[in-house]
């Protein structure tokens, strides 16, 4: 392909020109002062994002290993725990939470809906929550500030998957009480994946201590010592540091309720084009996420070959379905570097695949559905 793939994935998602340049930076000394200065300036920008006053410890490993240190620093063998699951990634974090011995109790919510706070109110007798703020797999975005509000009126700590959210719209850690928080490198913060990090609360802190689950490469005691001096326990991803810190930059640069608005209205143009195309939208309304929109198939439609189509003829990639779902919807992802123009060539190129496949005739009819979101400018000036 000699130009470039329309990634349209809930992550990796894509990387602004600066940042592949910044990721290129030759080498230095992971023990030395420029390794230090970079460190300290990724952490501080990261902790402005989550807006909390909280320690936060970086790992290098996929968001995955971020939600694995949740689990082995807050567990011991044996704790009942609560853990939300409405979707795959829900799912995960409770298969981790019983790979380190914890007894799940399990909070479940149909795919495609929130998880509901009264109904966590019932099953809360357990140490630790763990939430999945985004469901990537549903499309659906929790409602976190409630969960979390249940969680602390009964004393428990909140463990919380933010990997697709964080960056892409508000968490506010410190103000909801969010105990741990987890994001990852390579979705809304436009940079490439291999960075997780982690906000640990006081609480959190304090039941790591007693905690016995085993862990070395993701001990948060171990890596905020290192971090305390300007480095990091292991050799840390410093490509990727670099690429971060200019993907914070950029997203200072536009501002961080500008990056907000505008994820939502991608979302909100997305959903609209899609629904008058006529596929059937996934999350239920209301709670439709701004960094991920997952449809239905229409009667007809081969969800594998359409997403073939679109990758072979028009170079646009979007996500299948997880789980369960895999093969029976898709998912267009619009987090980190995306604008309002990349969402008119998404429903392009989607309306068109449709007439290719015999499904509908093209008469422009999504660019319709989207164009009263969209904003005025196809790329807003501080991008
Ligand atoms: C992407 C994602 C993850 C992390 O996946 P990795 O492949 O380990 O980076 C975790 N949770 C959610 C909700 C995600 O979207």
């Amino acid at each position: 392909m000699i130009f470039q793939q329309q990634l349209r994935i809930p992550g990796p998602a894509p990387l602004p020109e600066r940042v592949v340049r910044a990721a290129g930076k030759p080498m230095i000394d992971h023990r030395g002062p420029e390794f230090a200065a970079l460190l300290r300036e990724v952490l501080d920008g990261v902790k402005r994002v989550f807006e909390t006053e909280n320690d936060l410890v970086l790992f290098t490993s996929s968001g995955s290993g971020g939600l694995e240190s949740a689990v082995a620093n807050l567990v011991s063998p044996g704790d009942e725990v609560v853990c939300c699951v409405a979707g795959n990634f829900g799912e995960r974090f409770a298969g981790m939470a019983a790979a380190y011995g914890a007894r799940v109790v399990r909070l479940e919510a149909e795919w495609g809906q929130p998880v509901e706070p009264a109904d966590l109110e019932a099953v809360l007798e357990a140490g630790v929550v763990f939430i999945t703020h985004n469901e990537t797999s549903t499309t659906v975005a929790n409602p976190l500030e409630a969960l979390v509000r249940v969680v602390r009126r009964h004393g428990r700590i909140s463990a919380v998957d933010g990997v697709s959210s964080i960056g892409s719209m508000p968490i506010e850690v410190d103000r909801v009480g969010v105990d741990v928080a987890v994001s990852a490198s390579q979705k809304g913060w436009m940079a490439p994946p291999g960075l997780a990090f982690v906000s640990v609360s006081e609480r959190a802190w304090e039941r790591a201590g007693t905690a016995l689950a085993p862990r070395f490469y993701f001990d948060w005691a171990e890596t905020k010592k290192f971090q305390r001096d300007g480095s990091t326990p292991f050799t840390p991803a410093i490509s990727i540091c670099y690429a971060l810190q200019e993907g914070l930059r950029m997203m200072e640069e536009e501002g961080i309720q500008n990056v907000y608005a505008r994820h939502r209205r991608l979302a909100d143009a997305t959903a609209g084009g899609l629904e008058a195309m006529g596929f059937p939208l996934f999350a239920a309304e209301g709670y439709r996420s701004p960094v991920v929109t997952g449809a239905l198939p229409m009667p007809g439609l081969d969800v594998n070959a359409y997403r073939r189509l679109l990758r072979e003829k028009y170079g646009l990639v979007i996500g299948g379905g997880q789980g369960k779902m895999t093969g029976k919807m898709f998912r267009v992802g619009h987090l980190g570097y995306v604008t309002d123009g990349d969402v008119v060539q998404i429903l392009w190129a989607m309306e068109r695949a449709l007439e290719d496949m015999d499904i509908a005739p093209y008469d422009g009819r999504g660019l319709a559905g989207a164009a009263r979101h969209l904003s005025e400018e196809a790329v807003p000036a501080a991008l």
